[in-house]
């Protein structure tokens, strides 16, 4: 047997690595506090599970789902849309229902990439954008983002050679691995330089509702003419706890959205009935606890930032996400931090460049783990910077 040479493209999936280390000392029986995950760690909200609970007793959810999704979802989320970003949509044209959003951000990329082809993915990123251009047989080009650019990527300083083969530009804000945020105005530009060199954009934006001391992050398609070359991912699992239940959405261009509805009918048969029920909940029921985790968040970001640029760890403090991007002290990389705090502090971070080469010399924390291990993981690392 010979497996296909795509998957030799593939290195081992990040936190594959990090939880099979993880794993390794707590079989040992030593107790690790890991900030390296981002999982929401408080459940899913009541209201959404009853609805779960009651759809998942109805027959009729018991058969096969379609791959366009339930019109009424589609119809909820329009509304959503249109609540939060001012932004009209056509439920039956510019919306398609994913099996979370990764699922829809990986399966773009072969409605938009040939062989040959060029993705502009920024560096660091969300790993799936150049894994899904590479598995397309295109090559990503590597965006930099770095602190001396806020983390936005310089459009301006790409050679026109490679605009002119890109055929998708990937954007993320709020921002993963970073924390950083955009505004209407790099929005603006980005849409402008899709537009001159006849590429989509693919803005994957799950954090926008996780944003901290009022602030309101924007949605790409506020750009009056972003629908004419966008599509925007978004998804309920950070926003209402709901990694688990694998849902999340594209929304923009219909051209882009057909393309990838052709691709994906092809592969799958949509998302759980019963779980599509539970999303409609999500969208359309009280959205006051959505501010109140943020609440939670805030408070664990504010207690994080000081301790790390207390001990040397300087970060940002972050206006959205639940990320932390922390500088590692001099004498160290990424990979020797993480695995010093993993050795002597039995604390996980991710490493910087876990996610890029530009994320050389930084480690991410995440907000989403529970007060008391917060506290604890604090008090390690504050141990652990005392005894160096
Ligand atoms: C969490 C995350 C996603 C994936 O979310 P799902 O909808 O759960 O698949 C996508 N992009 C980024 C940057 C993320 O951090």
């Amino acid at each position: 047997m010979i497996l296909s040479q795509r998957l030799d493209k593939l290195p081992p999936y990040l936190f594959v690595e990090i939880n099979r280390k993880i794993a390794e000392k707590k079989a040992k029986g030593e107790d690790i506090i890991s900030f390296a995950i981002g999982d929401p760690d408080t459940p899913t909200p009541e209201y959404i599970i009853e609805e779960l609970c009651k759809a998942a007793h109805d027959p009729a959810n018991h058969r096969y789902p379609e791959t366009a999704g339930l019109h009424e979802l589609c119809q909820a989320i329009t509304r959503w849309y249109k609540g939060r970003f001012g932004v009209m949509l056509d439920p039956s044209k510019e919306v398609l229902p994913l099996i979370g959003s990764k699922e829809g951000i990986g399966h773009i990329s072969f409605c938009l990439i040939d062989p040959g082809d060029i993705a502009l993915v920024p560096n660091p990123g969300y790993p799936v954008y150049c894994m899904s251009a590479l598995l397309a047989g295109g090559e990503p080009y590597f965006l930099p983002l770095t602190e001396k650019n806020d983390f936005m990527p310089d459009l301006e300083s790409i050679p026109k050679r490679i605009a002119n083969k890109a055929k998708l530009l990937w954007l993320n804000y709020p921002n993963n691995p970073t924390g950083a945020v955009a505004d209407v105005v790099f929005f603006q530009k980005a849409v402008h330089f899709a537009k001159k060199n006849n590429l989509a954009i693919c803005h994957d934006a799950p954090y926008t509702e996780i944003a901290f001391d009022g602030y309101r992050p924007p949605s790409l398609l506020q750009i009056p003419e972003a629908r004419e070359v966008s599509v925007e991912f978004h998804s309920l699992s950070k926003t209402y706890n709901m990694t688990g239940w694998r849902i999340g959405m594209a929304v923009g261009n219909s051209q882009i959205i057909d393309a990838l509805f052709r691709f994906k009918s092809n592969l799958d048969t949509g998302i759980p009935q019963a779980i599509q029920k539970a999303a409609i909940e999500a969208l359309t029921g009280p959205q006051d606890g959505v501010a109140r985790r943020n609440t939670i968040y805030q408070q664990r970001r504010d207690r994080l930032i000081k301790a790390l640029n207390d001990i040397g760890l300087r970060a940002r403090l972050p206006k959205a996400s639940f990320y932390i991007w922390a500088r590692v002290p001099d004498g160290y990389t990424s990979v020797q931090l993480t695995a010093e705090l993993l050795e002597k502090a039995n604390v996980a971070v991710t490493p910087g460049t876990g996610y890029g080469s530009a994320g050389e010399g930084y480690v991410r924390l995440s907000l989403t783990l529970p007060d008391d291990r917060l506290d604890e993981g604090i008090n390690r690392l504050v141990k652990w910077h005392k005894a160096r």
